[in-house]
């Protein structure tokens, strides 16, 4: 296990880097560049967005923004690198 101790004193681990794409292969996620952090998930994050018409859909704000629903997110996605804590 690796990580380090941030600046409250707690035992922060580095994200779990995923596999680059290869070739021409795009990234589709934020979890396959900033890697993932075990036991938090994207519902909880200050970065998860709602947007409600019909129904009710869910974005990262560091991800891209589009209508389409290739940039939806899903709430129980484990948390990527860039992961803060709602109200902190
Ligand atoms: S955990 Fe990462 S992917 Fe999920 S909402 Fe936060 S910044 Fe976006």
């Amino acid at each position: 296990m690796d990580g380090q101790i941030n600046l409250f004193g707690e035992y922060q681990e580095y994200p779990k880097v995923q596999e680059k794409p290869k070739g021409r292969e795009k990234y589709k996620t934020m979890q396959q560049i900033h890697g993932t952090i075990d036991g938090k998930i994207c519902k909880h994050c200050q970065h998860c967005r709602s947007i409600e018409y019909a129904n009710k859909y869910y974005k990262c704000e560091l991800w891209i923004l589009s209508h389409s629903s290739a940039t939806d997110i899903r709430l129980k996605n484990t948390a990527c690198g860039l992961y803060k804590e709602k109200g902190r």
